[in-house]
């Protein structure tokens, strides 16, 4: 079925490296991407929500990015951009300094070492995000799982990144206008802490 609407995702996103803003979106917005948005009740909810910021959603399964586009549709949202990749590519989309913020939410845990660097917050993916951000740029990541929320913590403390608002217990925290994702809405439901933090690069 997804094979009617792949034609809807951005075909060859290196085309538009650097140039994410006026070639794609007409404006000079700032840019948000998510990495990884499953079925993307975020992405879509933040377009709809935020109309003066551009979105890109990334997601390396065309079955899953379709309920995205799905989504999209029925929103009527024209500042979002959704590409089927590897995140592990990003360096070929985007220049230096081209993205504002970094969503992750609800990312693959792969719990075993032997995987660690497939973790979207393991070192390589981190000197990514570095490159991509601008010097005020944000990471902003949450998370069920608290080995994943640790690991990330670790991380991103060696490799310089500054850490603001860390919480363990999302619903408990101060945080306000929390989106829910689906994932999210699913471990909340069973009483799971939400782990989440936002960090920005070194300088
Ligand atoms: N963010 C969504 C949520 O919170 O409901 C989905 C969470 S799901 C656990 C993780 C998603 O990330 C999956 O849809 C998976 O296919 C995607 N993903 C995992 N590794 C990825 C990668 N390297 N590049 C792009 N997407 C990836």
């Amino acid at each position: 079925m997804y094979e009617q609407v792949l034609h809807e995702f951005v075909q060859n996103p290196a085309e538009y490296r650097g140039q994410w803003r006026e070639k794609m979106f007409g404006n000079d917005a700032p840019l948000h991407i998510e990495l990884g948005t499953g079925r993307g009740r975020f992405i879509t909810t933040m377009a709809a929500m935020h109309p003066q910021i551009n979105y890109i959603g990334i997601e390396l399964f065309p079955e899953v990015i379709v309920r995205v586009y799905q989504k999209k549709q029925q929103l009527q949202v024209t500042n979002l951009a959704l590409i089927c990749m590897d995140a592990a590519n990003i360096l070929e989309v985007f220049e230096d300094q081209e993205v504002d913020r970094i969503y992750l939410n609800f990312s693959d845990p792969w719990p075993k070492t032997k995987q660690a660097d497939k973790r979207l917050t393991a070192r390589p993916f981190l000197d990514k995000y570095r490159q991509i951000l601008k010097r005020d740029g944000e990471i902003h990541f949450k998370t069920d799982n608290r080995d994943l929320f640790d690991f990330s913590l670790e991380m991103m403390e060696a490799a310089g990144w500054q850490l603001k608002n860390v919480t363990y217990d999302l619903c408990n925290s101060d945080f306000e206008g929390n989106v829910m994702t689906e994932y999210e809405e699913k471990f909340s439901q069973r009483g799971v802490p939400i782990c989440r933090l936002e960090a920005t690069p070194p300088t």
